[in-house]
């Protein structure tokens, strides 16, 4: 066994039509990091997504959620794949410049092990030229292929991606232990609540944190069932704990809650927490980009989230249509989130706080069934942050098929990005979709003076 080594984690560069830093920080890295860390591995993170990384091109835009922690990236035009050239939209390359990730790599002392992530299945081209990178620059290091894409379409990753090991599960375990025998180190195989290691950050002003992996729920266009080793909630102390380290430590400001189902089972997870942050009168705010269950917030919750510092709250209503809503998981009913945005008004929150993502697109819906739920959504009052629909591997959908799209999702993982909505089937024209999002526009900017249209 030997006593060290060094371990470079990599987070490449976005290729897409469009990118946005909604809070993207790369959790499933810094929780490798924090196994690693334990077991005395040096480690290093370059995250080409890192807006204040100092090798970041600089970017004048700026934008109204900044001091939260959101902004845009820096971005080229690069040349589009020939199977996206029917999008009439500029393909691009957001983040750090290839030439500044190969000058970055040249100043880090050469690593035994080089660990990849590559998020959305329809990103991986970001994770194909930087491993093509590494080969070049570091023919003899063993590299490594983590992240949501490579155990959604775990097949592709392995034809694609040049590297030595694709870790296709949910579960860390297998990862551990390739990571343990071609280190020689000993790491100690958990499968349990770890530390990120948030240090490796150059900025922690605004952090990631998860309280709780998987969700309870099967919906049938979601594939968290395939991403999570079943729903396990980490101790209400420890996230306490690992909130007020933040605070003290890196002076956090903004804490961002990745889980897929923070409120369920709420009054032995949620509540418990949020009442020990509000006990402590900690100084700091939280956002939920990834949704919360409107069937779980009750008047005493909507309370307790005002009081604990969320100011970013999205919930998952996805349709208006009770059979559809139910039929396709059953996670809300519409009575439920009326209930929802009402206790959360009540309790203090703001139009322009509240807002509640619904579908576009989705196979089978007619463009009038989209329209009604949105305006649904901004008839309580709230913002609707419309979701154009992007089919997912492994989720219940897709083994059905699409039968209206154009193309065939499986044919390329390129073809599964959300953005391709307006221009995947004649049920959905692009020409209606772009008018229905004018109208979500308008009504938007009527939610946020306090008014709703009266369509
Ligand atoms: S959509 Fe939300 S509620 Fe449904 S399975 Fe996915 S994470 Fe759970």
């Amino acid at each position: 066994m030997r006593s060290s080594a060094r371990v470079l984690l990599f987070n490449p560069p976005i290729l897409d039509f469009s990118a946005f830093d909604l809070w993207i920080r790369p959790l499933n890295l810094l929780r490798l990091a924090g196994h690693l860390e334990k077991a005395g591995i040096a480690v290093a993170l370059l995250d080409c997504l890192d807006r204040f990384h100092p090798a970041m091109p600089e970017v004048k835009k700026s934008h109204r959620f900044a001091s939260y922690g959101c902004g845009h990236y820096y971005s080229e035009e690069v040349a589009k794949p020939d199977i996206l050239r029917f999008v009439p939209r500029r393909f691009k390359r957001y983040g750090m410049t290839l030439e500044r990730v190969r000058r970055e790599l040249e100043r880090y002392p050469p690593p035994d092990m080089i660990i990849l992530s590559c998020m959305m299945t329809y990103w991986y081209l970001g994770a194909v030229e930087s491993a093509r990178l590494f080969r070049e620059m570091f023919p003899s290091v063993p590299l490594v292929l983590v992240g949501v894409y490579p155990i959604l379409c775990p097949e592709h990753s392995r034809k694609c991606v040049p590297v030595d090991f694709v870790h296709s599960e949910a579960s860390a375990v297998k990862l551990l232990k390739f990571i343990e025998e071609h280190l020689g180190i000993s790491i100690g195989l958990q499968d349990t609540y770890v530390s990120p290691s948030y240090h490796l950050l150059t900025s922690t002003s605004a952090l990631p944190i998860l309280t709780a992996s998987g969700c309870p729920f099967s919906c049938e266009y979601c594939a968290s069932a395939a991403l999570s080793s079943g729903f396990q909630s980490f101790s209400h102390e420890t996230i306490v704990e690992e909130i007020k380290r933040a605070v003290r430590d890196f002076g956090t400001t903004d804490f961002v809650l990745y889980d897929d189902a923070f409120l369920i089972d709420k009054s032995r997870h949620a509540v418990p927490i949020l009442e020990n942050i509000v006990r402590c009168s900690l100084p700091v705010r939280f956002h939920s980009p990834n949704a919360l269950h409107a069937s779980e917030i009750d008047r005493e919750t909507a309370i307790l989230l005002k009081k604990a510092g969320f100011v970013t709250i999205r919930l998952g209503l996805e349709f208006d249509d009770s059979e559809r809503l139910n039929s396709t998981g059953g996670k809300v009913t519409a009575a439920e989130f009326v209930h929802a945005v009402s206790w959360l008004k009540e309790a203090g929150f703001a139009a322009s706080e509240i807002g509640a993502y619904v579908f576009v697109g989705y196979p089978g819906q007619t463009p009038e069934e989209a329209a009604r739920a949105c305006l649904f959504a901004h008839r309580q009052g709230i913002l609707v942050k419309q979701t154009q629909y992007a089919p997912t591997p492994q989720s219940a959908i897709w083994e059905r098929g699409f039968p209206d799209f154009r193309f065939d999702p499986g044919e390329d993982p390129l073809l599964q990005n959300c953005t391709l909505m307006p221009w995947r089937s004649d049920t959905f024209p692009a020409s209606v979709y772009f008018r229905l999002r004018e109208r979500i526009n308008r009504w938007n900017a009527l939610a946020q003076r306090g008014c709703r249209c009266d369509e």
